[in-house]
């Protein structure tokens, strides 16, 4: 039977990059977005166009009930769950001082707390079935934290944790669970950077060069495949050398 993945957040960057190569793979994917309908839409119909069992499902990983609905809409779709891939997130720069309440809870909200959600329905379907792969998404902030991003490094360091709290729960349903903590990757997210700035972050990066989301993708694909069986909560760093 073919094996179904969900990624979270693919409706572009590097969620959408895995999706691209879940489905090349051969899985049975789901495309999930929150805001671009548009993007996900686009994304699915040309895989599906060139033959690959795609789907899209809206949801908001932070809110717990649409958490719930993506898992439940995937097993009835495709009768199995067998790799989560938690990628949806959101960044947010700022001095400590300049970071409202509210901006420190959206940032928790949907990159910890939607990993949490997500997890959660999931692992309930995975436990069932005795297998099955997850993938969370962090940052290399989260290993190491990033002046001016107190909430995001925060909630990506909250990530970490949950991994590998998760890993040794499930480990004995037969169940990984990893992380990949990219460094800076040419995607939307940092979009927000001059050339100049950008160009000076590549020079203190030992590979010179930002990474794909490609070469994220690639990663998280490795961590589902079997060639991963026996590796469960772990941090894989991608990100140049920039994190040693
Ligand atoms: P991106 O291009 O901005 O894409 C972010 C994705 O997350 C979009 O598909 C977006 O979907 C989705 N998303 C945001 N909020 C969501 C929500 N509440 N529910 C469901 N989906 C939601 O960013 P990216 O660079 O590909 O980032 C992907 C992941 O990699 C993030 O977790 C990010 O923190 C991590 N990361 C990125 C970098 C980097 O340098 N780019 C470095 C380290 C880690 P909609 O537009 O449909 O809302």
């Amino acid at each position: 039977m073919k094996q179904t993945a969900i990624i979270t957040g693919s409706s572009k960057g590097i969620g959408a990059a895995t999706a691209i190569l879940f489905a090349q793979k051969g899985y049975n994917v789901v495309i999930n977005y929150n805001n671009s309908y548009e993007s996900a839409s686009l994304l699915c119909r040309s895989l599906v166009n060139n033959g690959f069992s795609v789907t899209t499902q809206k949801a908001n990983v932070a809110n717990r009930l649409e958490a719930e609905m993506l898992i439940k809409e995937t097993l009835y779709k495709f009768g199995s769950i067998d790799v989560l891939v938690n990628n949806a997130g959101v960044a947010f720069e700022g001095l400590i001082t300049d970071t409202d309440e509210i901006d420190f809870d959206r940032i928790i909200d949907i990159n910890l707390k939607g990993t949490f959600n997500c997890c959660k329905a999931a692992t309930k379907v995975m436990v069932n079935q005795k297998s099955g792969k997850i993938i969370n998404v962090s940052s290399m902030w989260g290993q190491v934290g990033a002046a001016c991003e107190v909430a995001y490094s925060a909630s990506k360091a909250g990530v970490i944790g949950l991994t590998k709290a998760l890993a040794k729960e499930l480990a004995p349903s037969g169940i990984t669970v990893n992380a990949v903590a990219p460094g800076i990757i040419e995607t939307n997210m940092n979009s927000n950077l001059s050339i100049e700035e950008l160009a000076e972050f590549v020079e203190t990066v030992p590979l010179g060069r930002m990474g794909s989301a490609e070469e994220i993708a690639q990663t998280i694909y490795f961590l589902a495949s079997e060639n991963a069986d026996y590796i469960t909560g772990q941090v894989i760093g991608v990100n140049g050398g920039y994190v040693i």
